[in-house]
């Protein structure tokens, strides 16, 4: 089949019930739940899935949905990735399908995602033409609260063994109907340092009966700016930023304990831990420095996302035949990070990105996840998963 034809007809089949997957989308938007919350949402995905002839497991990392598809008896398998929590977030966005769920949004476009996902999937069931193993995988909780390692510890790649596996996200900034691909790290890690100066507090005007946990927060602040600039291989990148900071109550009185919050990025195994050995090591021997102490509770997010460059050379390929030269590039690296990447740690894969023009920044109250998405992201994850599991 060529992927013109193919092209064309997986457009013309996605358009005849494209409308229905909007007003979906806009339905789910107005019932926005959070991580491992999703009960609502897997149960549409769950029963659409099946509606549409999906054998349907529910439960792994409680409220994710694995659908398979198999077609013939070849023995490659896919695996398509959606994620389906919202945010803590009031929405201000201004149409007339917002949150009504009070304090909940979907601000992260993930309500796009599950949607684009399904639009895919009831496409494939209905007319598709591939010979292997379909699995649609809609994970809960991606937003900090790693919904897709529970459901990699429930058991999700052996239950469910796959070749490959995709995911996307929309990206604001990008025009609508571009996408973006990285081969090899993609995405940082994301770790946070939970730092306490623990010093003797006292009276302001008598300092030297103290030991004075601020002034030790100052010099330790300015010493972490060096790990970055001084310990990092410079043609590597990372990020340590110093988030929040909290110590002392009034001018006269030295308190007992400053208390530091960092976020902290990097884009390799190595330099996460070089980053991990250096800040724990600066924090206990400047605060020693001063007679002060520090407790470093250091405390692992996500991993380094990172796409397998052949797996990406065949999904980028295959972007530039279906839409065009002009609406596919190869991105840097983002310093935001995703719990996608424990899958990809587990099985080859790649993380794509889909414009979604000039809307409000992604997590931003004003957000709005733009439709043309759907039929975009559905052609492509239809035509992959066909070209994936091509008939021989
Ligand atoms: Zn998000
Ligand atoms: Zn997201």
């Amino acid at each position: 089949m060529n992927v013109t034809s193919s092209f064309t007809s997986i457009q013309s089949r996605i358009s005849e019930f494209l409308p229905e997957m909007v007003a979906l989308r806009r339905d789910i938007h107005r019932h926005p739940e959070l991580g491992y919350q999703e009960q609502r949402t897997s149960d549409i995905v769950a029963n659409l899935l099946a509606e549409w002839g999906y054998s349907v497991d529910r439960g792994l990392g409680g409220t994710g949905v694995v659908g398979t598809l198999k077609r013939g008896d070849g023995n490659a398998t896919i695996g398509i990735r959606a994620d389906m929590d919202a945010l803590p977030i009031t929405e201000t966005a201004d149409h007339d399908y917002v949150s009504t769920n009070p304090g909940v949004m979907h601000a992260c476009g993930h309500d796009g995602h599950t949607t684009t996902l399904l639009t895919a999937a009831r496409y494939l069931a209905q007319h598709g033409e591939f010979d292997g193993t379909l699995h649609v995988i809609f994970q809960p909780a991606e937003e900090s609260l790693g919904g897709g390692l529970k459901m990699i510890e429930d058991g999700l790649f052996e239950r469910f063994p796959c070749d490959a596996v995709f995911g996307l996200h929309n990206i604001p900034g990008i025009p609508v109907g571009k996408m973006n691909f990285i081969a090899g790290p993609g995405m940082a890690s994301s770790d946070t340092a939970i730092v306490r100066i623990i010093g003797r507090g006292g009276h302001g005007a008598v300092p030297h009966l103290s030991v004075d946990p601020i002034a030790a927060t100052g010099s330790l602040i300015t010493a972490l700016q060096t790990v970055v600039s001084r310990n990092v291989p410079p043609l590597e990148a990372a990020v340590v930023t110093i988030g929040s900071i909290h110590g002392g109550s009034t001018s006269n009185i030295i308190p007992d304990s400053v208390e530091m919050e960092l976020t902290i990025r990097a884009f390799s195994a190595e330099v996460r831990e070089l980053l991990q050995e250096r800040i724990t090591t600066l924090c206990q021997q400047q605060a020693q420095s001063f007679g002060a102490t520090a407790e470093v509770d250091y405390q692992r997010g996500y991993p380094v996302l990172v796409n397998d460059e052949e797996q990406t050379a065949f999904a980028q390929q295959l972007a530039i035949e279906l839409f065009g030269e002009s609406n596919v590039a190869t991105s840097d690296p983002i310093t935001a990070s995703e719990d996608f990447a424990y899958m990809l740690e587990k099985v080859p894969g790649s993380y794509l990105f889909v414009g979604n023009g000039d809307s409000a920044s992604l997590h931003n109250p004003g957000y709005v996840f733009n439709d043309q998405n759907i039929g975009t992201g559905a052609i492509y994850w239809a035509a992959l998963v066909e070209r994936y599991l091509k008939r021989s």
